[in-house]
């Protein structure tokens, strides 16, 4: 696959307002979205940073996945998205191949109308790896 810059960084926080302050007044970032995604149960903030974002996530529910991290590790980085210059399908099938653990199977719409796919943190060398494409 080619990948052609990191799309962005994804953070776990409690509060995207609690959490803002200080991307935007002592980073000097700026949120440009706030967004809710249903299915995964989160409520993003996104920054630009360059050509890369940081997208906070904020869970909306308890059973949320993001709300899970929290809880076991606290807030903090929780997952590294590539942008891939081929599509999610084509990048997915390499992966596979591979004989990498797979979250998704196919590619599917996030936050921004991205198509995403996620990798399992154990082929990953233990980051969360997300796909995805313009
Ligand atoms: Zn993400």
């Amino acid at each position: 696959m080619k990948i052609s810059h990191i799309e962005h960084l994804g953070i776990a926080v409690n509060s995207i307002e609690e959490a803002l302050p200080y991307y935007e007044n002592v980073l000097g970032l700026k949120c440009y979205n706030i967004e809710v995604v249903e299915d995964q149960k989160v409520r993003t903030a996104f920054l630009k940073v360059g050509e890369t974002k940081i997208e906070l996530l904020e869970p909306t529910s308890p059973e949320s996945t993001i709300a899970k991290f929290i809880e076991n590790k606290g807030q903090g980085i929780h997952h590294l998205a590539f942008c891939v210059e081929d599509g999610v399908a084509n990048a997915l099938a390499e992966v596979e191949a591979a004989g990498l653990r797979l979250i998704d199977k196919a590619p599917r719409g996030g936050a921004e109308g991205l198509h995403i796919a996620f990798l399992h943190p154990k082929s990953t060398q233990g980051v969360l790896t997300e796909l995805c494409e313009d």
